[in-house]
């Protein structure tokens, strides 16, 4: 049969392993991983210390053990709420932490009284675990893969389910025992699962971290950082998604091409940071203006792309004419103050059945220039 000491030992083990992948993990500034990595050496601390019940003082092997095994399961619940953009320290809990260790000082040297220490710990732990698999259930960013949020909420909720049972268990004396490590079933049992939870939530951590750095990429490759709108590439295949459907199920769908009007004048007159500013107004006020089915994508410099599904060409036409009116009439205020009044021109056309993407952009470039050509500050429709 297993005997307590050694789950303890393989546990510590999966602690240095977990402390050594969350520290590659440093570099890409993670919130949270700080209060992880804090965590599990804390938690290898403590186990270590459980481990020396036999042979430390008392004051070591349990008050110190357990201050800081609960303490390191409160890391990583602070990690997992700095992870999710909330405030990592809430005062209460360590107010708890306060209280528990008193209980701990008189159920160890007034009224020795192993089942209430095990109950109090227990119910500390059940807490922070279910906060753990809250918050990390509540977090889940709606469009990221869930497994890991899943992993996480499942190995928390098992956490705090078996610390739960172990603290109403021992609480009201339905087992007892006269010290940690006795090797009975029941007490390694819920060793094996109490302390396992620990190693589990680390991994779980560890792929919430993967993932976090997995949609930053992403949002790296696919959104134009300047002018919040599609980079070329996610457009392009975006765009082609939408023609596919289109075809499929015979609907409207159409694209516009846009381009601001002597923009190489606004950047030699106001300078490049300035025309900066108004790609970045410029992107602004198109993205609050469309439906959120409607893809707006940069094919580069100051070229822009919308795409609007189930759309003819003539309502197509409104829509960017009324964007067109807008941006005209408004203008860009530049952060010192003066305010740029500039224009864009657009070519529009409508998705013609066994079409290509290319050719259906082509017509609509094509319309783009006729706008120029015309004087600009205009919409044309092929
Ligand atoms: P037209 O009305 O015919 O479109 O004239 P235009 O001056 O807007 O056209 P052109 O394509 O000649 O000029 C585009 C300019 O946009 C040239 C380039 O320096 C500038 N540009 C491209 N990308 C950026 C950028 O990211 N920031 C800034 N500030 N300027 C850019
Ligand atoms: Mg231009
Ligand atoms: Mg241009």
């Amino acid at each position: 049969m297993l005997d307590p000491v050694s789950i303890l030992i393989v546990t510590v083990l999966s602690g240095i392993m977990s402390m050594a992948v969350l520290g590659s993990l440093r570099p890409a500034a993670i919130p949270g991983v700080g209060y992880w990595i804090g965590g599990n050496a804390l938690a290898i601390t403590g186990l270590i210390l459980f481990a020396l019940q036999r042979t430390a003082p008392l004051y070591l092997s349990v008050m110190m053990a357990n201050g800081i095994f609960s303490l390191a399961v409160l890391q990583m619940l602070q990690g997992c709420r700095q992870f999710f953009g909330r405030r990592p320290v809430e005062f209460g809990e360590y107010v708890c932490w306060a209280a528990m260790m008193f209980g701990f000082v008189c159920w160890t040297y007034v009224k020795p009284d192993i089942n209430a220490r095990i109950a109090a710990s227990s119910m500390f732990h059940a807490y922070i675990y279910a906060s753990v698999g809250w918050i990390t259930y509540k977090g889940h960013i709606p469009g990221r893969p869930k497994y890991s949020y899943h992993f996480v909420t499942a190995a928390a909720g098992i956490g705090a389910l078996g610390h739960l049972s172990r603290g109403l268990i021992y609480g009201f004396g339905i087992v007892t025992q006269t010290t940690l490590l006795q090797p009975n079933a029941v007490n390694i049992a819920f060793l094996g699962l109490g302390i396992l939870a620990l190693p589990s939530l680390s991994i779980g951590m560890v792929m919430l971290a993967h993932d976090r750095m997995a949609e930053r990429l992403e949002r790296w490759a696919n959104i134009d950082e300047l002018t919040g709108a599609l980079t070329r590439r996610a457009f392009l295949a975006r765009a082609q998604a939408c023609l596919g459907q289109a075809a499929a199920h015979g609907t409207h769908l159409s694209i516009a091409i846009l381009d601001i009007d002597h923009f190489k004048s606004i950047n030699d007159e106001y300078g490049h940071a300035s025309g900066d500013e108004v790609l970045a107004h410029f992107g602004r006020v198109v993205a609050a203006n469309i439906r959120s089915s409607d893809l707006f994508g940069r094919l580069g410099g100051e070229e822009f792309a919308l795409l609007h599904p189930s759309t003819g060409r003539s309502e197509a036409v409104t829509l960017l004419d009324r964007l067109r009116a807008k941006i005209a009439a408004g203008g860009c205020r530049l952060s010192d103050g003066e305010r740029l009044g500039y224009t864009f021109s657009a070519g529009v056309d409508e998705y013609r059945r066994g079409e290509t993407l290319a050719h259906l952009m082509a017509r609509a470039d094509a319309s783009l220039y006729a706008a120029k050509a015309h004087g600009r500050n205009r919409v044309m429709a092929g």
